[in-house]
């Protein structure tokens, strides 16, 4: 399985580095599948209908077309339908956006999550979930409500469609039903965190500023659980490192090193 790295979504919000949405395209024998979707090309055309005025305020998105995932992938030689399934972390507005423009892949999601966004809970309800509210729906959703393998001693569960290459763990706390999506890479794993944390200090103990802290704490559901699961990473990324890499989706160095 090749594992490419896209930047579906610079963020530029005030006090901090610009930030990306970091989305894993990966290519098989048998297809293309992504692993979130940053921003689609309907949230490009109608930012303020799609995503609202206070999710553009806080990020400050670029929103430029030749970010989105569909662009990016026919540039790189693919047809959209090429895309055969579409992994969620969490169906955030900055993660699920592209969801519309691939409406044939089958879309994997946590079934608490995919309640969630359309019960519109939350602490933001005005910024969470908005683009999937408005989405068409793809023809295939599959949820995920049991966990019952253990992938490094967290709840997982493997999708039947991408056998023992992918493994889909929960990370709950930034939403309920947040999750991570370990890709087998060469001998170890790569693990995307999604929303888990948003600065790579969050886990390996570095400094993480006071905003960047602050917006972690005020965009989790579950601030509490939140803390227990970075907890758990901060573990893995201690004890287990030589294994599994750890990325999340906002973290722009990651980002450039993990292209790199
Ligand atoms: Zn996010």
């Amino acid at each position: 399985m090749r594992i490419r790295h896209l930047n579906c979504g610079t963020l530029r919000p005030i006090g901090t580095a610009a930030m990306v949405c970091h989305v894993l395209l990966l290519e098989s024998d048998d297809g293309l599948t992504l692993v979130d979707t940053g921003f689609g090309l309907r949230d490009v055309a109608d930012p303020r209908g799609r995503l609202g005025r206070s999710l553009i305020t806080a990020v400050r998105p670029d929103l430029d077309e030749s970010e989105t995932a569909i662009a990016q992938i026919a540039a790189l030689g693919f047809e959209p339908r090429d895309v055969t399934d579409i992994v969620m972390t969490h169906l955030d507005s900055d993660h699920s956006g592209g969801i519309d423009d691939f409406p044939a892949a089958r879309l994997h999601v946590n079934a608490r999550e995919l309640a969630d966004a359309d019960a519109q809970p939350g602490p933001s309800p005005a910024v969470r979930y908005r683009p999937w509210r408005r989405s068409t729906r793809p023809a295939h959703v599959q949820s995920y409500d049991r966990f019952p393998d253990s992938w490094f001693g967290l709840p997982a569960t493997t999708l039947a469609t991408h056998g023992d290459d992918l493994a889909f763990v929960t990370l709950p706390g930034h939403t309920s039903g947040h999750m991570g999506v370990a890709v087998r890479d060469g001998d170890g794993w790569l693990l995307h965190c999604g929303d888990a944390f948003y600065h790579r200090g969050g886990v390996s103990g570095g400094g993480v500023a006071m905003t960047m802290r602050f917006a972690q704490a005020a965009s989790a559901r579950h601030p509490r659980i939140a803390r227990q699961t970075r907890r758990r990473l901060a573990d893995l990324h201690d004890h287990a490192s030589d294994t599994v890499r750890l990325v999340c989706a906002h973290d722009a160095v990651q980002y450039d090193r993990a292209r790199g």
